[in-house]
């Protein structure tokens, strides 16, 4: 059996699993080499520590007068204070602890105010594209937002020029949110996020960037982007799964109705003489973090925010730059591999990549990696369908919804597969991929 490979010598920050090993179909056993960070990053070994550490003091948040309780509690607010650090939130900003990412864009969804209308690009990863005015919210506030898709723009200045085009027909005083991502889970390109705000802004709507391919990679200042809301989630940002973020403007928050309703939502319930009852609900993120909160995972967060805003980002962008360059340089004389971008190859990106190899189904293509070479990449249309229709120019409506394997029309290939990296990512691993490619 193969020997597990030795850690990286050159990752900022360590992540665990690099010591697991997989059987290999040839025989014997390697070193599983994680390159899927984009659908869930490892955890750092900090993040584990630190959950470790705190494991055997914790008790129920908010809602007791023991000492775990209430140690519990301040880890709890601490976290929130910490996740707002990170993400260089304005005074009055609230930072609200959700599921994920998809939660966080559905609680917004869920909150917006009467007759909205939103905009947001078919590129978009179905999280970010589905919530606003779905059926689902029927009912609730934000459930008739008129929703406009704006077409795949093919570079950054194109976006803004959408944007901008889209948003010069409507009623600069009826209420808009503009929906972003800040870097695309299919291409990892980024996209021009300051740009954006600021033709929302002149425009008078507002902007929610789903962060949860670029906080990973990128630091993110709500400030400095000037963007109204950011949503990410924890199992990409190097914690555990369970845990995201909804951070930014308080008032339209404060206005919708609670997400859920229950126990920490709720400051006052009384019955009604007609036998009914009255609730006054919280104002603050309480008010949608009913029931009792993720600890935990809000812990687990907020340990992560601190690992990289302590090591700095600035080595991890480096990293994954490089690491790009030995992805498109290993195979740039592989005639069958087509790397997948709107913006162009050389469009600056995260540690994210996706391309087809002609021949090949993706699914069997990503299946051989792992079985012959004990390689975790992803394959399928990344529930971000309309945007590779465009990229493949093509129907990917075989496939299911985040890339099931399915049949691949006439025998051609209508998916693809992603490779990415971040934090932790050995060298080897790499150089595997790439030998494994070619
Ligand atoms: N937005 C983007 C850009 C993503 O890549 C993902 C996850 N693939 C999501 C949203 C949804 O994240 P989650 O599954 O953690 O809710």
């Amino acid at each position: 059996s193969t020997a597990a490979a030795a850690p990286s010598v050159r990752a900022p920050l360590p992540v665990l699993g690099q010591d697991v090993t997989v059987p290999l179909v040839t025989g014997g056993e390697v070193a599983y080499a994680a390159l899927d960070y984009a659908a869930s990053a490892p955890a750092l070994q900090r993040v584990w520590d630190d959950v470790a550490a705190y494991a055997p003091y914790y008790g129920s948040v908010h809602r007791g007068a023991g000492y775990l309780s209430q140690l519990s509690t301040d880890l709890f607010e601490n976290a929130r204070r910490t996740v707002a650090e990170f993400l260089d939130c304005r005074t009055g900003d609230q930072v609200v602890f959700t599921r994920s990412t998809t939660d966080s864009l559905n609680l917004l969804a869920a909150a917006l105010p009467d007759g909205c209308e939103v905009f947001v690009f078919e590129t978009e990863h179905h999280a970010s594209l589905l919530p606003w005015g779905s059926p689902h919210a029927a009912g609730r506030r934000g459930s008739n937002a008129r929703v406009t898709y704006l077409d795949a723009p093919r570079s950054p200045r194109q976006a803004v020029e959408t944007l901008e085009r889209a948003l010069a027909d409507r009623d600069p005083h009826g209420p808009a949110l503009v929906c972003v991502t800040g870097a695309s889970n299919v291409t990892g390109e980024l996209w021009p996020v300051r740009e954006l705000a600021a033709a929302a802004h002149a425009h008078g709507a507002r902007i929610v960037l789903d962060a949860a391919q670029l906080a990973p990679h990128h630091p993110v200042s709500v400030r400095d982007l000037d963007v109204d809301w950011v949503a990410f989630s924890g199992h990409k940002l190097y914690a555990p799964f369970g845990s995201g973020v909804l951070a930014g403007r308080a008032d339209w928050l404060r206005e919708a109705g609670p997400y859920l309703a229950g126990g920490g939502a709720s400051r006052t319930v009384t019955r009604r003489a007609d036998g009914g009852v009255d609730v006054e609900w919280h104002e603050g993120a309480a008010r949608h973090e009913a029931g009792s909160p993720n600890v935990i995972g809000a812990h687990a967060v907020a340990s992560a925010c601190k690992a990289l805003t302590e090591a700095g980002f600035d080595a991890l962008v480096a990293r994954e730059k490089e690491l790009i360059r030995v992805v498109r340089e290993g195979l740039a004389d592989v005639p069958e591999v087509r790397f997948l971008s709107l913006f162009g190859d050389d469009a600056p990106r995260v540690g994210v990549l996706s391309f087809v190899v002609e021949g090949w189904n993706g699914s069997h293509f990503a299946a051989a990696l792992s079985a012959e070479y004990g390689i975790g990449v992803r394959d399928g249309l990344f529930c971000a369908h309309p945007l590779v229709r465009t990229l493949l120019g093509g129907d990917p409506g075989t496939r299911g919804e985040c890339g099931a394997p399915g049949a691949a029309p006439g025998g051609k290939s209508f998916d693809a597969v992603r490779v990415s990296f971040g934090a932790g990512t050995p060298d080897e691993h790499v150089e595997r991929f790439v030998r494994a490619v070619r």
